[in-house]
């Protein structure tokens, strides 16, 4: 370092004349699920057609062609209205274990470039490539030819020096192929266009601007990304407390998340899509109860503690709402993960009908990691036996027995105390 200055940008790091940016790659494959019926079923290639359920049902599109795209149809959509813009739109039953099978194979190759792949969802990942010594534009373009020669899947894949930018740069890059056929795209922001290449962009392009942000965004005159990083941070964290601070990173191309990989990424949830909105309390309640009941079973059979509950929430009008809040400490217990849920349902309702419900728990750790996070299991199993000690000592021997799993073994604790909810962070 020669006459030069440190300057932690978080994304790069500034040493005298050289910038070291991270090298990040949004991975997103093309309408994923209707791609796999294309491989089951050739003819249906270049037809406009939609996975999802019969629109009697109330069907849903999880995923549509691009002809079908073309004819306004997008997913989320439900079927009965995509059928009505495209007559003559064929729908195709999902098939979402054949959909599992073939992400397991597209992650592997992912995991294959490198061990820093935080995975978004069935077929969107982040990828840390910082530390390959090629390019990031490089490195997209052969994992695109892996993806596309050995699994014949599309793929598109943003690049930039964080997260935000690369996804945003692969949005932007699919939108811009609007012909028919799966984009397949590589979209690059080199290192230090990433102000410039957000400016013209809508606001509502950026993480943390919905409906309403938007909305107070287009009263002060803001309506691109380009007009919010002009604007003095200071009066954005005053309006938008801390997401303010954020928005103005964000709308500057700046983000300092790291990718996070695999575990604790992951959530274990249960949702319903309502046959009939629900505007009932009491019956949302009940939902919300047996939902927790569910993923505290799936928690135990995997041997889990989560210390974030998720709601979320799907008005009539198919706005999504997520709330989370992170517990004190990670649980599998159903009562803890309910009484959360709950009170994130509470502030969130206001008694509109509810379409679709579901609870989550994330930030995964091992019950044995768990254990050591809060107590030592000798500490605790001390502890009981003294009480039990104290106890036979005044009301004598037979008064009470360990609940044990049987046999003489000492078990241990199964479960924490019970947490209090800490901080309810929004989610967009
Ligand atoms: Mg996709």
């Amino acid at each position: 370092m020669t006459g030069g200055e440190w300057r932690d940008k978080g994304d790069f790091t500034l040493c005298a004349n050289s910038l070291m940016y991270r090298k990040i790659i949004h991975f997103d494959l093309d309408a994923f699920f209707c791609a796999v019926e294309e491989l089951r079923d050739p003819a249906l290639r270049g037809k406009p057609f939609a996975v999802g359920g019969r629109p009697e049902e109330r069907g849903v599109v999880a995923s549509c062609s691009y002809p079908a795209r073309q004819r306004g149809v997008h997913s989320a959509m439900p079927m009965s209205q995509a059928v009505r813009l495209c007559p003559q739109l064929l729908i195709v039953p999902a098939r979402h274990s054949a959909y599992r099978a073939t992400s397991e194979k597209v992650m592997a190759c992912l995991r294959a470039l490198t061990p820093l792949v935080e995975q978004l969802s069935i077929d969107e990942a982040f990828l840390d490539v910082t530390a390959l010594a090629a390019t990031g534009e490089t490195l997209a373009h052969t994992l695109q030819a892996t993806i596309n020669g050995e699994l014949q899947l599309p793929c598109s894949l943003g690049v930039a020096s964080n997260k935000l930018v690369a996804k945003i740069a692969n949005t932007a890059g699919k939108a811009a192929a609007a012909d028919g056929r799966p984009p397949n795209r590589v979209t690059v922001v080199p290192d230090g266009d990433e102000a410039s290449f957000l400016a013209p962009l809508p606001a509502d392009a950026l993480w943390g601007v919905g409906p309403k942000t938007a909305a107070k965004l287009a009263d002060l005159g803001i309506h691109t990304i380009g007009e919010l990083a002009r604007w003095p941070e200071g009066d954005l964290s005053r309006r938008f407390g801390k997401n303010g601070a954020d928005l103005a990173q964000h709308a500057r191309g700046l983000d300092h998340r790291p990718v996070v990989t695999d575990r604790e990424s992951k959530s274990i949830s249960a949702e319903i899509t309502f046959v009939r909105d629900v505007d009932d309390g009491a019956e949302l309640r009940r939902t919300i109860q047996s939902q927790a009941e569910e993923v505290s079973r799936s928690l135990r059979a995997k041997e889990l503690f989560g210390a974030t509950v998720k709601l979320k929430l799907r008005w009539s009008d198919f706005t999504t709402l997520t709330r989370q809040t992170t517990l004190t400490q990670a649980t599998d217990d159903a009562a803890e993960i309910y009484r959360a849920a709950e009170r994130l349902f509470t502030a969130s309702w206001a008694g509109q009908p509810v379409r679709l419900i579901g609870v989550g728990v994330s930030g995964l750790v091992t019950a044995a990691r768990q254990l050591g996070l809060w107590e030592q299991p000798n500490e605790k199993e001390e502890r009981l036996q003294q009480t039990l000690r104290g106890l036979q000592a005044r009301f004598g021997a037979t008064i009470i027995k360990r609940g044990a799993r049987g046999g003489t073994q000492p078990s241990p604790p199964r479960r924490p105390a019970r947490p209090a909810p800490k901080g309810e962070s929004p989610q967009k």
